[in-house]
């Protein structure tokens, strides 16, 4: 491990133009973020509201937050008023309670239609035939307050190479299909994390989610 200055310059020479990079910062304290910052760093991605609204307080204006992780409804109104992107829009409850807070916040948020494509029952995220009735009959789309920009998701977190391809692969198809049939305006796939995201851009990730091989281990204990 180098520096997160190192580690983020090696990682960006890897990128090919056109991928965006989501500095996953969860459990990494402000100084280290303030570092990365410093670092030409601009994009950082929390999973836990309170976690994501106390750095928001302490750190530049200019950065831009993604929330991540799985989304209580009675935790939207914490990061309403400054989250740029939400990853995590998994359900039809969380989509209209998103629009409901972002109207009475007078914003419009952009959000990523998260999807279920590994093997594990701990993910979370939309089965597909579901998503694909509520874009049908367009409840989705009357949601005026959610800016929908495209599809998340995780694949398995597994050795088998070729099981985590084919779930990216899964995923950019379902990109593919919901842009050609509902969405033509969508235009991010947020697939990718520090164990997987070379084969992620390989299978058409447009953003990429990468924390340990910028900050090094996460201690769950702060
Ligand atoms: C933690 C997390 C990441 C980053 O994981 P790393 O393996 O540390 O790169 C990416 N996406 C989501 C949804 C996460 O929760």
């Amino acid at each position: 491990m180098g520096t997160i200055a190192d580690n983020l310059a090696r990682i960006r020479a890897g990128l090919p133009e056109g991928v965006t990079l989501v500095a996953v910062s969860k459990f990494h304290p402000a100084e280290a973020i303030r570092e990365a910052y410093e670092a030409g760093q601009r994009i950082f991605g929390e999973s836990r509201p309170q976690e994501l609204a106390a750095k928001y307080a302490l750190l530049p204006d200019d950065i831009e937050w993604h929330l991540i992780g799985h989304l209580q409804t009675n935790k939207v109104k914490t990061v309403v008023p400054f989250v740029s992107l939400i990853h995590s829009v998994d359900s039809w409850r969380l989509a209209e309670t998103v629009d409901r807070e972002a109207a009475k916040a007078g914003r419009t948020i952009d959000v990523l239609l998260q999807l279920r494509v590994a093997q594990e029952e701990t993910k979370f995220g939309w089965d597909a035939t579901d998503l694909e009735r509520f874009l049908q009959d367009g409840s989705l789309g009357a949601l005026l307050h959610l800016r929908i920009r495209g599809v998340m998701g995780m694949a398995s977190l597994t050795d088998d190479a070729e099981q985590v391809r084919r779930e990216f692969a899964e995923l950019r198809e379902a990109f593919r299909r919901i842009k050609a049939n509902y969405l033509p305006q969508i235009d991010l796939l947020s697939m990718g994390m520090s164990g997987d995201y070379p084969t992620a851009i390989e299978e058409g990730a447009t953003m990429v989610r990468i924390g340990s091989s910028i900050f090094g281990e996460r201690s769950y204990g702060i």
